[in-house]
């Protein structure tokens, strides 16, 4: 996949040199390019911003180096780019419309400031995408939080044992339940006993209860679309009222 990200702060997306993103881009699964969009002003000052029509707090980005960043951003591929804004008012990030992005060959990200673009930028917008309700400062952050978790579902960019189809929020929707690592025993906290005597139904069936009352206590919202059995179901209605560990 190729990612160009339009934005007036290139440089904060060197935070996608490291780790997997970096991995990934050595491998070739991840093509990243930052564009100054102020590289594109045709104004004496290089300005980017203007106060907005109708008066009101703030400064509002201007069409013109958008519109010419976009112009030659496109050029650099003749493949179709799926385009997105970062923005509050947009769709809500999630695990399902990442995989959908992930599909994509190319995606091309603008990252908004000051209080927001002039809104005839978004003729150029296939989707305005949000990472959350409450508004930060810049969609930099936005920006690098949609690569990672689309490049996430890029096949070959998690290690050969790792799955984003089997972590939370995905498959049947469940929170993930709780792991353990070495040793058994850390300063008197004790793994669970059914983790390490190796009968995998036992230990496919803890998971699954812990999974479920995790998402019962933190986010119980999803147990409404989660895919449950009767059974479990009945285990929900039961433990409801208990005190969850
Ligand atoms: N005035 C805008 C509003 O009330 O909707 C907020 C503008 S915000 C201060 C500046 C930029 O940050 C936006 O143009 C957008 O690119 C980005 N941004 C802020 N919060 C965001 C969020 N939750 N998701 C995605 N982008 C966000």
């Amino acid at each position: 996949m190729r990612i160009d990200v339009l934005t007036i702060f290139p440089e904060m997306f060197g935070v996608l040199d490291v780790s997997m993103l970096k991995r990934a881009r050595e491998n070739g699964l991840i093509e990243f390019y930052a564009h100054n969009i102020r590289e594109h002003s045709v104004n004496k000052h290089r300005n980017t911003d203007d106060y907005p029509y109708g008066g009101g707090a703030g400064m509002v980005m201007l069409a013109q180096p958008i519109f010419d960043c976009f112009d030659y951003v496109k050029s650099l591929d003749g493949r179709r780019a799926r385009c997105i804004y970062m923005g509050p008012r947009g769709r809500r990030l999630d695990q399902k419309f990442a995989e959908e992005l992930s599909k994509e060959e190319r995606l091309i990200i603008l990252a908004g400031h000051y209080e927001g673009i002039d809104e005839r930028v978004m003729s150029l917008i296939d989707d305005e995408v949000s990472i959350g309700d409450y508004v930060l400062t810049g969609g930099e952050l936005p920006a690098m939080v949609l690569i990672d978790c689309v490049s996430r579902f890029i096949p070959g960019v998690l290690g050969s044992s790792e799955s984003a189809l089997d972590e939370s929020f995905s498959g049947d929707g469940l929170l993930e339940y709780p792991q353990y690592t070495r040793p058994a025993d850390f300063r008197g906290m004790l793994v669970p006993e059914v983790l390490l005597n190796g009968n995998h139904a036992e230990i496919a069936k803890w998971r699954r209860e812990k999974a479920i009352m995790t998402t019962l206590n933190n986010r119980p919202d999803l147990l409404e679309k989660a895919e449950l059995s009767d059974k479990e179901k009945a285990f929900i209605e039961g433990i409801k009222n208990e005190n969850i560990p």
